[in-house]
């Protein structure tokens, strides 16, 4: 591509921008296993900017990325693209609305800095990624993220209010739920604004019987796009378009989240299993105990930390050598309450006979603890030794929690039939077990054998009826699934979606709507 448009772009636009190779080479990798330089790097520091490097974008047909924290693990942070990096200058916490329990905030805002900000005045913004220290809510809302508490709390998309996005030509708007009235007046309007709102509701409206019969039936869906949320006769929310569309739409300039209060007592047991396959029996046993968190950690991660002089000390409360151990939280309104829900879990095992031991961690120091092993399982499986690691590519499945026993043992079986084993780990509560097959894929005989497995999985998950992205989105490592996953219909109407939005095709190619095999 000739570079002359790079100084037009800086001039036109009025924003800093950097095209040096270290840029590039900086932006050229997210979390996953992909790496692409960019075309260069647009630092905007408000709306406007972001308004004017879509409109010159659309013009001349350039690809243009939003970037948050570029944690993403399927790619979908990266491309050969002009990548807009939201996190540098866009990142202010403007308006907090204590009393209605939400907040005005910029897309660069880091998670963990919100919440800080929140904390002394009773409230979080409750979807809990784990790399809180670095993802940005414009990037959760990008990816529909959420975590560990996701079964109380869902995922962004059930937290997002209200949007200020620039449009792939360029239009700054607002996008919030609209009754049959407003929706009327958008619908007249001329435009790209206009044209979303009629072909959006007539795309959903076409296709309501494809998408009732080919969406997974399980809360823990986030690949494709959310066509499902527009099927109803009720309010036409373009915001539930946005979350989770990977950047392929539009722009988030700023966000209106809604915020929860924090819970008033909390109490953690840890459940020592010797199979893996026997945690997941006893998780659906849990679940009928109303927990905020179930969460898995298997003996390759406990292992690890063992070996890790930063995580050695904190796994002081694992009793023998388990196979998997179950993170179980209770929230509760008096300190009695979370201790009686602790003595039900007990009983519940032991009269089931699932699990080993039950270790309470009811101070806010053992808590800490115990979750920070959790929270460093990926940091510490990414850190083992050797050119064989544990891959992302299929981490992210999900299926109804009664099936996880069953899911887990063939899953395991199609590992161990391509010749390798796994990690598992993540978020039993609502059936997203990250399964992470070790593999070298600095070798040819590496990036076949993940394809293969790839591919089988898809058709376990489908068999099984589950999702084969979860939280970490499509990206590029799933995208090429979602035609067999959702069937050519709904991939049409996909396609349609993408078409209305970014007409020039110019808003991070090649992720939801795949231009290329994921290898
Ligand atoms: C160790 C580790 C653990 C993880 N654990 C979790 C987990 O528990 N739960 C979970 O859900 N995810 C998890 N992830 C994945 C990732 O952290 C989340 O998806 C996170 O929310 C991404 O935020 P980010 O700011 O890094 O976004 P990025 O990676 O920068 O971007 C994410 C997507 O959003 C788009 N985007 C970014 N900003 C905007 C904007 N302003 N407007 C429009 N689109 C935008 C991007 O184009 C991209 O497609 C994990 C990742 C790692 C590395």
């Amino acid at each position: 591509m000739d570079t002359a448009w790079r100084e037009q772009i800086a001039k036109e636009t009025d924003c800093a921008f950097r095209f040096d190779e270290t840029a590039r080479v900086l932006y050229s990798t997210d979390a996953s296993i992909y790496e692409i330089q960019p075309l260069g790097v647009a630092y905007p520091a408000h709306a406007d900017q972001v308004s004017r490097i879509l409109r010159f974008a659309y013009e001349r047909g350039i690809p243009v990325t939003p970037r948050g924290g570029g944690t993403s693990l399927g790619g979908q942070a990266v491309g050969r693209s002009i990548q807009v990096d939201f996190s540098q200058h866009m990142n202010r916490i403007l308006e907090v609305n204590v009393e209605e329990q939400w907040a005005r905030i910029q897309p660069g805002v880091v998670l963990d800095e919100l919440n800080a900000h929140l904390k002394p005045m009773g409230l979080l913004f409750a979807p809990d990624v784990s790399p809180s220290n670095r993802a940005n809510v414009g990037g959760m809302i990008g990816n529909n993220s959420c975590g560990s508490h996701s079964i109380i709390y869902g995922k962004t998309i059930d937290h997002v209010l209200e949007l200020d996005v620039v449009l792939s030509d360029g239009t700054r708007t607002v996008f919030k739920p609209v009754g049959d009235r407003e929706y009327g007046e958008k619908a007249a309007t001329g435009g790209l604004e206009g044209r979303i709102y009629r072909e959006i509701r007539r795309i959903a409206h076409e296709n309501r019987d494809e998408i009732e019969a080919r969406y997974p039936r399980i809360m823990r869906r986030v690949g494709g796009y959310n066509l499902d949320e527009f099927t109803g006769d009720g309010p036409f929310d373009p915001c539930k378009m946005i979350v989770g569309s990977e950047g392929t739409l539009a722009a988030v300039t700023e966000a209106r989240v809604n915020l929860v209060p924090l819970p008033a007592h909390k109490a953690l047991s840890i459940c020592h299993f010797s199979d893996l396959v026997e945690s997941m029996e006893a998780t659906v046993e849990i679940l009928k105990t109303d927990p905020s968190a179930v969460e898995l950690t298997d003996k390759a991660i406990l292992d690890l930390a063992k070996e890790s002089p930063a995580a050695a000390h904190q796994r002081d409360f694992i009793e023998g050598d388990p196979e998997a151990i179950l993170m179980v939280e209770y929230y509760g309104e008096t300190e009695g309450e979370v201790t009686d829900r602790l003595d039900a879990l007990d009983s519940l095992l032991r009269e089931k006979n699932l699990g080993y031991a039950c270790v309470r961690a009811t101070t806010a120091a053992a808590q800490s603890n115990a979750w920070a092993i959790r929270k460093a399982g990926l940091g510490l499986l990414m850190g083992m030794k050797g050119d064989t690691k544990p891959a992302t590519f299929v981490e992210d499945t999900a299926v109804s929690p009664e099936k996880l026993p069953d899911y887990i043992r063939d899953f395991r079986d199609i590992v161990h039939k391509h010749g390798t084993v796994a990690s598992y780990y993540a978020h039993a509560s609502v059936g997203t077990i990250h399964i992470r097959p070790l593999i070298n894929l600095k070798e040819a005989e590496g990036v076949t054998r993940m394809r293969a497995i790839a591919e089988e999985v898809r058709d376990l998950v489908l068999a099984y009826g589950g999702a084969v992205s979860s939280e970490h989105g499509d990206g590029l490592v799933r995208s090429e699934w979602n035609e067999q996953v959702f069937g050519p219909r709904l991939y049409e109407a996909f396609k349609a979606v993408k078409a209305v939005f970014d007409p020039n095709g110019i808003m991070n190619p090649g992720k939801i709507i795949a231009n290329q095999k994921m290898t």
